[in-house]
């Protein structure tokens, strides 16, 4: 009786913890945890010359930052490209180390920590695809926006202490000058003024050692041709690399959406200093890129940012990013 009572009371409660058991189905749903990508560094091989495009972060922009475009047209791009609507623009922040065989030249350097916890990540991508900040000799900035110079410096340390720093003459002129903040409309200038405490923050170490110097026009650097395309700051500028009959060119931010300003290019963003010459300098540029097929290296364009520009009607252009090559 007791073992008959005992069989009873095992079955009663198999049976009761059976049906307890969760359906199949809830197990599968169980949220799998977000995986880490690998490090953020790509190579391109271009005649001779090495480029490694580095990877500072991603990060969302409202797309009300654009400008000059109807709001339902933005939709509707956006949706083209599978953009998450709520999230906004996907942007990337790419700096590009180029290994010339003389030279490690870096166009740009990221964000540093001047902009928030999404963007820093040039050094540790530099290190992972096994170079050392210290072998760096020559540091090209397109402009002086904090997610291009801040990257060069660490709390007011150089972060590439053997590197010699070049920005165009207009845009040191413009951002380094005292007297400039006081030519702005009013309500101008507290952002202009927290932006200049950001660059000269990052360029004062190199400023103290002599290594923060200025190009103009016509100046070739380490091989690299100037080429001017001011509008988005006053001295913003793009560089030019041939190796063999190849070519390839840091824009740097002739344009900030590869969806939005490819779509429609005289669309202006919200960061331009002067949004018409902005637009002129893209429309010219995208132009020329798309007639001549030079590679392109863009801080903007989603990682690695490096492709080709195409347009079939000369209106309305598209971004072809390269493809995976081991
Ligand atoms: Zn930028």
């Amino acid at each position: 009786m007791k073992t008959l009572n005992r069989s009873i009371v095992l079955t009663v409660l198999a049976l009761s913890s059976f049906m307890a058991m969760p359906p199949a189905q809830a197990v599968e749903t169980k949220s799998i945890p977000h995986q880490k990508q690998v490090a953020g560094f790509y190579q391109h091989q271009l005649g001779n010359v090495q480029i490694t495009a580095l990877l500072d972060g991603t990060n969302y922009l409202s797309p009300a930052l654009f400008k000059g475009i109807p709001a339902a047209k933005v939709t509707q791009i956006l949706k083209k490209y599978y953009a998450d609507q709520a999230k906004g623009v996907q942007t990337s922040v790419n700096a590009f180390l180029v290994n010339t065989g003389s030279s490690l030249v870096l166009v740009d350097s990221g964000s540093s920590s001047c902009n928030g916890p999404n963007f820093g990540s040039v050094i540790k991508n530099l290190k992972a695809a096994g170079y050392k900040p210290e072998q760096v000799d020559t540091i090209l900035l397109t402009h002086l926006h904090p997610d291009h110079v801040c990257g060069i410096s660490d709390k007011g340390v150089a972060s590439f202490p053997n590197a010699t720093v070049y920005v165009a003459d207009a845009e040191a002129n413009y951002w380094l000058n005292p007297k400039q903040a006081a030519k702005l409309p009013q309500d101008k200038q507290s952002r202009f003024k927290q932006t200049v405490e950001k660059i000269q923050q990052a360029v004062q170490p190199y400023q103290a050692t002599k290594h923060f110097k200025t190009f103009k026009l016509g100046d070739k650097i380490k091989g690299f041709d100037v080429i001017s395309t001011a509008g988005h700051t006053p001295g913003h500028s793009s560089f030019g690399f041939k190796s063999g009959n190849e070519e390839i060119v840091f824009i740097g931010d002739i344009v900030h959406s590869h969806s939005i300003q490819f779509d429609q290019p005289e669309t202006a963003i919200d960061f331009d200093v002067d949004p018409k010459k902005a637009v002129q300098t893209r429309l010219a540029q995208f132009a020329r890129l798309a007639k001549n097929g030079q590679t392109v290296a863009a801080p903007h364009l989603p990682f690695p940012g490096i492709g080709h520009i195409y347009s079939a009607d000369a209106k309305h252009y598209q971004w072809i990013p390269v493809h995976f090559k081991d």
